[in-house]
Order: C-alpha cells, then structure tokens, then sequence
C-alpha cells in the first residue's frame, strides 16, 4: 500500500499540477473517441501504450478481453453495460479489442483445470476460439496459445457484431471495429484486424 500511496503524492504534485487545467475541463465531462476492451492483466495498460491522456480512452477490462454475445437478461452484464455506456450515450468512433501475449485466462482456457466460482463460466465465452486453436495447433502448446490469443480476439469482434446498436453502426460508418494484439516482452503491436466490417473478414 506504501508505494501506491507514495506513487499518488507524486502523482498529485507532479503530473496533476502540471495538468490543473486538463482535469478541470475533464471534470465537466468526457467525450473519448476510442472504446478499449482489454484484459485486467497488470502488464497491459492501454493509456500507457498508447501514450494517451486522462480522457482520450474508455476502457474495459475483464479476464482475457472478452465480450459475451448480446444477452439482454436478468444477470448483471458488466461488460454489456459498459459497452452499451460507451456506444450509446458516448458515442465512440472506434472499439479496439486489445488482447495480449502470455495471457493467462487464454492458458487456462486452453489447459482447463481449477475453473473457480466465476472464471471458468466466464471464459467458457471464448470455447470456439479454444476450438479453432486446437485445430490449428495439434502441436506445440506454444503455438496454441499464440493462436488462441489471436482467434479470442477475433471472435470478441464477432460478439460485439451481436449488439444490434453496435451492429446498426457499424453499418452507417459511425462505429469501426479493430482487433489488436500486444507483445509484452517485445513491445510490438500486431493489428489483426482494422475493418468496419468485421465479418465480412476472413477467418
Ligand atoms: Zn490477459
């Protein structure tokens, strides 16, 4: 707790001094053109990859940047409504699906194993990009989970194309959808996918 409290004075004396005027003008609102949906892993903070300021990005983040298929029923949807805030009332121009190397909810996805209270249904969402990995990969775990990460990726953009006013749109060129991947230990973004259409691209 120490550092974190000592990381906030310097926070407070330095960068928020220093920004007075930016954080005054983002006390009236926020209108961030890029919805990020990434994983809470602590390795991967998008506003420090993408260098950018206290309001420039909303950000989801869950276990393994996952979307569920749109799902408007009595549980209560974290995600969803996060997404459903960013769409509609914020109206971003942009969602970009980052997901990450060396992604422990994609391992476990992959080895199966403890499933917990609430980790394992969760990831149950990203089974068909186990599957497509599996099938891809009948060799080195390596290269699955290189896979996975990628097809896990892929099919959240395929979730989010299940939100009919993410859907809607995409369709009038409000909204483009993006599927980004990022190597902690190299520093290198891969963008997979960068279409208004996301499936209209072939897996
Ligand atoms: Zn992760």
């Amino acid at each position: 707790m120490e550092c974190l409290l000592a990381g906030y004075e310097r926070f407070r004396k330095g960068y928020w001094t220093e920004n007075k005027r930016m954080f005054e003008a983002l006390a009236t609102g926020q209108s961030p053109r890029a919805l990020v949906v990434t994983c809470a892993d602590s390795r991967v903070d998008p506003q420090l990859i993408f260098d950018a300021q206290p309001g420039e990005i909303f950000c989801i983040r869950n276990v393994a940047n996952l979307v569920p298929p749109y799902t408007p029923d009595m549980a209560h949807h974290g995600t969803s409504a996060a997404l459903e805030f960013a769409v509609r009332s914020l109206k971003v121009e942009h969602i970009i699906v980052l997901g990450h190397a060396n992604c422990g909810g994609i391992r476990a996805l992959l080895e199966g194993g403890e499933q917990g209270d609430f980790i394992g249904r969760w990831m149950e969402i990203a089974a068909p990009a186990r599957e497509r990995a599996l099938a891809a990969s009948a060799a080195a775990p390596e290269t699955a989970l290189h896979v996975c990460e990628r097809e896990s990726i892929r099919l959240t953009l395929d979730n989010l194309m299940t939100f009919p006013w993410i859907a809607e749109r995409v369709h009038a060129g409000q909204l483009e959808l993006h599927g980004w991947h990022f190597d902690i230990e190299q520093g290198v973004l891969e963008r997979l996918v960068d279409t208004a259409h996301p499936h209209d691209h072939d897996h």
